[in-house]
């Protein structure tokens, strides 16, 4: 059953749409993207929609977390499509702004999470999880969400915000969905419709590579730096693509680990012509494990 979900292009427009639930007493679960909505943001959707009275997703390429020689002009924008698919996912509110909208005022605060944002994405990407984090904490102040839902994807992203909701005391539960891939492996990604059917097939071997990681770890290997040998070695075996990190991570303060021990993050970043991707897998050791 499809619902027709309401656009909603203002942030006034937003705040009074969500009174007369929020006067209900209902459970809004708020799923913030950039659109170009793929299978991935269909399941958080769909995870707010069993989960919450009512659900809004956001709409909008935000400017502030693209660095100036990024991909925001060709980042994939298709609105229409995007509504279909949020009908589809009966979502009830579309916020959809503008940048006047956004950021009209000439905004000049900024959010900033120090440390866990300098290191993996951040070391390439100065400023991107400042423009995150504000986007981020505007939305959560526009909708004021009980849930608000993000995928694993975005690894840091979601360690970052974690950190933002819990150290500015912001009363939002943050959800995390797991990564939806192709059948092949590939993360789903809105970047991934830039890649051209060439680098659409090389950006397998980030995945792949990362799966590599995890069997030497099932294998018995947990001293990281064999480990990370085998999924730099993976990356490079495809001549096309360059490596920005690719590494064996503590899941929370984001540091290099140098054995595996319980959890551990293997998250990477590759290039491929002009378009980025990252991937993640947890790795997770029992103590018990002689
Ligand atoms: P984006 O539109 O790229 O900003 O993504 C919006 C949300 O969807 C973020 O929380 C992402 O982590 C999540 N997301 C993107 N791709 C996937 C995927 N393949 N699987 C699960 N969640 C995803």
């Amino acid at each position: 059953m499809t619902r027709q979900p309401q656009v909603i292009p203002t942030l006034a427009a937003m705040r009074k749409a969500l009174l007369p639930h929020r006067a209900a007493g209902a459970v809004i679960g708020l799923v913030p993207t950039m659109g170009a909505l793929h299978a991935g943001h269909a399941s958080l959707l769909r995870r707010a929609r069993s989960e919450c009275d009512v659900v809004v997703t956001s709409i909008y390429v935000n400017p502030t977390q693209f660095g100036p020689n990024e991909d925001f002009s060709s980042y994939p924008r298709r609105i229409e499509a995007d509504i279909k698919t949020c009908a589809d996912e009966r979502v009830d509110y579309i916020l959809a702004p503008s940048d006047k909208e956004m950021y009209g005022n000439g905004s000049l605060t900024r959010i900033y999470v120090d440390n866990i944002t300098q290191k993996l994405c951040g070391m390439m990407r100065p400023g991107h999880f400042e423009g995150v984090c504000t986007v981020v904490a505007k939305l959560f102040n526009i909708v004021q969400p009980d849930l608000a839902y993000f995928g694993q994807k975005d690894a840091q992203q979601v360690v970052v915000l974690g950190r933002m909701v819990a150290d500015l005391n912001i009363p939002v539960q943050i959800v995390v969905c797991p990564i939806v891939r192709e059948p092949d492996g590939l993360a789903m990604s809105s970047r991934n419709a830039n890649l051209s059917p060439a680098e659409r097939q090389d950006g397998l071997c980030l995945s792949q590579a990362l799966q590599a990681g995890l069997d030497a770890i099932a294998g018995g290997m947990t001293t990281s730096e064999p480990i990370i040998a085998i999924m730099r070695q993976k990356v490079l075996e495809t001549e096309t693509a360059t490596i920005d990190y690719l590494g064996v991570y503590h899941p929370e303060t984001l540091e290099n680990l140098a054995q595996v021990e319980g959890m551990a993050l293997l998250a990477g970043a590759i290039r491929l012509g002009s378009t980025r991707l990252i991937d993640n897998r947890i790795a997770e050791l029992s103590p018990q494990r002689p």
